[in-house]
């Protein structure tokens, strides 16, 4: 009887120590954080989320609470316990969020406990000045250091996180709008005159200035006749063609570039690489901004080099450690510097050059990419810049995109851009 007892007993403790073996195993290879829409995953408690000066911007569990609504989407995002979770930083920061960096078995133990708080770098101040200056028109807006962290980053149209429903989010899905899409991020726009200042660092890193150049008002490349906004006559010198913002300038001139001049350039600023073989015409289209589309994110990013003495930096959303990588030359950098703010002062960003008479630090360069649609031309306006409280030193870059519109960079996107500025340099704190 006695060893009948034991025998039981050691396989009861055997099949124990198996189970045991087995179910720690599972549970601290299980990826219990899971992937967005797992199920056990959206019913996490979830930490707030924090602007850069400890301000809550999301608090709260189903529902979630979201205290800028449809002005932080999709930047932040939104988690709902039917459909899972959207946009940037719900999603990017969704660990940290729902963990508490004990051990996922010491987490299952304990899912009651909230998860981590994230500090982002957004400013709640400027991110929701930067929405409402936007007056929903359809476009992005993005506001970073000058040391990559992101102060505002806007898209719409967009969605209420507060508003999520089942019924709803079928609704952000089917919209010809795509409000869950990130604009600002992911968007792809065609630049316009904003990248003739790629163009004009490409000839400074080669130590050229440009070449004089007769602008007649249009100029013929392949089968193609482009236009200049008016026939500027002799354009001496960069600066001056920057200013007057000529295409025939920019064209003549980046016909004289290498191909994989202009290709270094467009990797800089966007880690892609263009099309194989250019063409006179895809050259000259580039050289006024009628190429490759680019991201609103990737146009504050080069504004960002400029300010920056030419290292750009890493964007990001919450704070980390990053490393700038050098794109030009500090002389380069000083050059562009220096034009942009004249484009401010007396080319087609004059709205903002109250701001320099007011002793600020403003520089910039807009620019209109024309679409051909069945309903015929229309344009994405588009503008990138610097600004600074102290007269020599920029503080911030920024870049903005309205599309589909009638309007232009200097008629669209700088009202836009005073109207955040005048927040930014009046109300916005300092840090
Ligand atoms: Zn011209």
């Amino acid at each position: 009887m006695k060893s009948k007892i034991m025998i039981f007993g050691i396989f009861g403790i055997w099949f124990f120590l198996i189970f045991a073996a087995f179910f720690i195993h599972s549970v601290s290879f299980d990826p219990v954080f899971g992937t967005p829409r797992n199920v056990v995953f959206r019913h996490q408690s979830r930490g707030v989320i924090k602007d850069r000066h400890g301000e809550i911007l999301v608090y709260g569990n189903s529902p979630r609470k979201y205290r800028i609504g449809a002005a932080g989407s999709p930047i932040i995002g939104s988690v709902h316990s039917e459909i899972g979770s959207e946009g940037y930083i719900e999603q990017k920061y969704s660990e940290q969020l729902i963990s508490n960096k004990k051990s996922k078995f010491w987490y299952l133990l304990n899912q009651s406990d909230e998860g981590f708080p994230v500090t982002t770098t957004l400013d709640r101040k400027i991110q929701v000045a930067a929405y409402n200056a936007l007056n929903g028109n359809k476009g992005a807006v993005v506001i970073m250091k000058l040391n990559g962290e992101i102060l505002a980053s806007v898209s719409l149209p967009t969605y209420d996180p507060n508003k999520m429903s089942k019924k709803y989010y079928a609704a952000l899905t089917k919209s010809p709008d795509k409000p869950l899409f990130n604009r600002a991020f992911d968007g792809r726009y065609e630049p316009g005159s904003t990248w003739k200042t790629v163009i004009a660092m490409a000839l400074l890193e080669k130590n050229s200035k440009g070449k004089a150049v007769n602008c007649t008002g249009s100029m013929k490349v392949g089968n193609k006749e482009i236009r200049c906004m008016k026939a500027h006559g002799l354009v001496k010198n960069m600066a001056s063609g920057y200013t007057a913002s000529c295409n025939i300038w920019f064209m003549k001139n980046a016909l004289d570039l290498e191909p994989d001049e202009l290709r270094d350039a467009f990797r800089k600023f966007t880690g892609r690489e263009m099309k194989e073989k250019l063409s006179e015409e895809d050259i000259a289209l580039t050289a006024i901004g009628q190429g490759e589309g680019v991201s609103p994110l990737e146009l504050a990013m080069l504004a960002a080099s400029i300010g920056n003495q030419g290292m750009k930096p890493v964007p990001h959303v919450v704070k980390t450690s990053t490393e700038a990588t050098k794109v030009m030359e500090e002389k380069t950098a000083k050059v562009l510097s220096e034009m942009m703010v004249e484009v401010v002062r007396r080319g087609t960003a004059q709205g903002l050059s109250d701001y320099l008479k007011k002793g600020y630090f403003l520089a910039g360069k807009t620019g209109t990419a024309e679409k051909e649609t069945p309903n015929g031309k229309i344009n994405n306006a588009v503008l990138i810049g610097l600004a600074g409280k102290s007269k020599n030193k920029p503080e911030v870059a920024f870049a903005i995109v309205v599309e589909d519109t009638h309007g232009y960079g200097g008629t669209v996107c700088v009202p836009i851009m005073k109207e955040i500025l005048r927040y930014y340099f009046t109300a916005a704190r300092n840090k």
